[in-house]
């Protein structure tokens, strides 16, 4: 067959607006009519298709969303933002068609394929956790909980975003922290003794340095102690949004607010969520307590270096100081080497043949094509396997430029879906990223972390790009959200793995040379560096944040409850008149109850990882059922199907713990 005709990106900003007014005008139209349906009309056809298929077509409103992030032209990202603000404010459910949607859901599941079953499934309970089958009383008492919490989470992050405190400090206070460093920092009078001082804020680029760097103890505890007692007024806002959530759950019917969170999630309720993390904090602890005492020896020598007297105590100021001198001591990377081992244009080559080989896809490159940039790279995807198919479309956009979205992330700009002609739409994804641009005398060097990332957000391009469900609804990373990432972390094994990084890597002007052994032995060895001390701060925000949400309790006070968990859990204790909940700010942007998510994904990814490819990482046979069971089933199942049908059996913890153990140097099994 031949490819597809590949998008095009040329948008005006009329032309944005139109699109969302399109989209718009189409999903109140399809609401309308649906409403307006007698239930005798009412079929699987007249309603749930109906609306699957406005979700496939709206996606025509993902490319000029994506203009927000990479257009260079602000008239263009402003039209964008503008447009999707209005399309999302333009379909609330209504409860009319709730009712219509109920009545479907007694009709025989079972006479559906699996996936429309599971798009009336989830659509139906869509309304449910809306509120939409709650009496009218109830109904409105909902409403009410949520339109407050809203104002609760705007006020909570508008507090954390003009937050401004600082400290100051003479440059002798500051020994330890590079000086040009100091250099940039801006000078103020220090009221108090009419000396000229170097100013610092709460803003990580000032913060991480002083408690990585600054040999002064006093310094570090009054820059930790600043940090945990910033935004006072937010205690108050997250302690109401937690009763109200509380609220909500119960309206709804559910236990909690943890367990409304996790239904739809692979954890499915708090109590999972529970037992993996206590299970996690039990065989994580004894190798946290070793790597303590590692940090408390450090700090006991440089004490007795500097003739003071070490009281035995090691406190949460501590920690990132001593870590960082524990790296420079036994594990000396230096990244400023290894990146020469990495160009871009390399490391692109060899890891599209590793994708190309692993998952038995062929990538072709077309020079001439449309993009939104001259820097963007566009690659047809083709089926190598078996059916020789096209399977989609792929940009790859990775050097900087102003307006454009500063991190690295994979964007899907379409979704692939099942026409009604049987005929399929293909996906499409861009990679964007900001790795530095070539000069004339190098190319764009890639460090490893970056290298990392760049594997990582491949792996999202390749879960949408392989994926091959009937609605759009399921396609790709449209998995549960506790899943989304195992995929992707999965793949950044292929950076740790010594075969592979020898391979992808090439000296940009010594020809032909590659990464030394040494290099990469030390660079892997780092990996695990105060990898238990590090989960158990994990561990600790996760649990704190299960625990808040759980807790049958109205008005409870978090900060006592946090002051204690962190000094059990993280093993380093800090001091209780600080309110860290109150800038604990993912409890209030959309991940209460989400934490343990960044866990539980890597557990499951190792998971994946040591049974099928630790052997092998190139296994051909594992890459195409990793293919066919977890990439090309998207959503359309659930994730701990998808795992169970890749692994051959249940899913389990123990391979992250394996590799725990292993990385740290603690060979005993727990
Ligand atoms: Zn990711």
């Amino acid at each position: 067959m031949p490819a597809p005709a590949a998008p095009t990106f040329h948008y005006t900003a009329e032309d944005i607006t139109r699109v969302f007014e399109q989209a718009c005008t189409e999903t109140v139209k399809v609401n309308d009519e649906v409403a307006a349906l007698t239930l005798d009309e009412c079929t699987f056809e007249s309603v749930i298709a109906r609306k699957g298929r406005l979700d496939n077509w709206c996606g025509i409103i993902s490319i000029p969303e994506f203009f927000r992030h990479v257009s260079t032209d602000k008239a263009l990202r402003d039209a964008a933002t503008e447009g999707s603000l209005r399309y999302e404010a333009s379909a609330p459910l209504s409860k009319s068609e709730s009712s219509l949607l109920s009545k479907r859901c007694t009709t025989d599941i079972n006479s559906l394929s699996p996936e429309n079953a599971r798009l009336l499934e989830k659509m139906h309970l869509a309304y449910v956790r809306n509120g939409l089958l709650l009496d009218d009383e109830k109904q409105e008492e909902y409403k009410r909980i949520n339109k407050r919490l809203a104002v609760l989470k705007t006020e909570f992050s508008k507090i954390s975003n003009e937050e401004s405190s600082y400290r100051l400090f003479t440059r002798e206070e500051l020994e330890g922290l590079p000086s040009d460093f100091i250099d940039h920092l801006p000078k103020q009078t220090d009221e108090k003794d009419g000396q000229e001082k170097h100013k610092l804020t709460m803003k990580y680029p000032d913060l991480l340095p002083v408690l990585k760097f600054a040999k002064n103890e006093h310094v570090r505890k009054e820059m930790w102690f600043a940090n945990e007692t910033k935004c006072p007024e937010n205690v108050a806002l997250l302690e109401e949004a937690l009763s109200l959530r509380r609220q909500a759950a119960k309206i709804l019917g559910y236990a909690s607010h943890s367990d409304y969170v996790l239904e739809v999630r692979m954890a499915k309720n708090a109590k999972t969520v529970e037992d993996f993390l206590s299970d996690l904090r039990s065989k994580v602890t004894p190798i946290g307590t070793k790597e303590l005492e590692r940090l408390k020896a450090l700090k006991c020598a440089e004490k007795e270096e500097q003739g003071q007297e070490f009281d035995g105590t090691f406190m949460a100021w501590d920690k990132m100081y001593y870590h960082q001198r524990l790296l420079e001591s036994e594990y000396s990377v230096d990244e400023n080497k290894i990146k020469e081992y990495f160009s871009l244009p390399q490391v692109t080559a060899g890891m599209l043949k590793i994708y190309e080989q692993v998952l038995g896809i062929r990538f072709v490159e077309v020079e001439s094509a449309d993009t939104w940039h001259p820097d963007v790279k566009y690659l047809e995807v083709w089926d190598a396997a078996e059916s020789k198919d096209f399977l989609g479309h792929m940009y790859l956009d990775l050097h900087p430029r102003d307006g454009k979205f500063s991190h690295a992330a994979q964007f899907t700009l379409a979704d692939g879906f099942e026409n009604e002609d049987g005929s399929r739409s293909y996906p499409v994804a861009a990679m964007v990223a900001n790795f530095t641009k070539p000069t004339n005398e190098k190319p764009s060097l890639l460090t490893h972390r970056e290298l990392e990332t760049y594997f990582h957000e491949l792996g999202h391009c390749m879960h949408n790009l392989c994926s091959k469900t009937k609605w759009a609804r399921f396609h790709g990373t449209s998995v549960e959200w506790d899943f989304v990432e195992a995929p992707s972390k999965m793949l950044e094994n292929w950076c740790w793995s010594r075969a592979e990084l020898q391979g992808l890597s090439g000296h940009y002007a010594r020809k032909g040379e590659k990464i030394p052994d040494e290099m990469v032995d030390k660079l892997i060895k780092s990996k695990f560096v105060m990898a238990g001390l590090d989960n158990l701060t994990q561990n600790a925000y996760a649990t704190f944040d299960i625990v808040v949400h759980t807790r049958d309790e109205d008005n409870f006070e978090t900060t006592p409850l946090w002051n204690k968990m962190r000094d059990e859990i993280t093993l380093i204790p800090g001091l209780h008149n600080t309110w860290r909940p109150a800038s604990f700010g993912h409890l209030m942007a959309g991940y209460d109850s989400s934490y343990y998510g960044y866990m539980w994904a890597k557990v499951f990814s190792s998971d994946m990882f040591h049974s099928k490819f630790e052997k092998d990482p190139m296994s051909v046979e594992a890459g195409r059922e990793y293919r066919k069971y977890i990439l090309e089933r998207g959503g359309s199942v659930d994730a701990e199907v998808l795992l169970r049908d890749f692994l051959g059996r249940e899913p389990s913890n123990e391979a992250y713990f394996t590799e725990l153990l292993a990385g740290t140097g603690n060979n005993a099994k727990l």
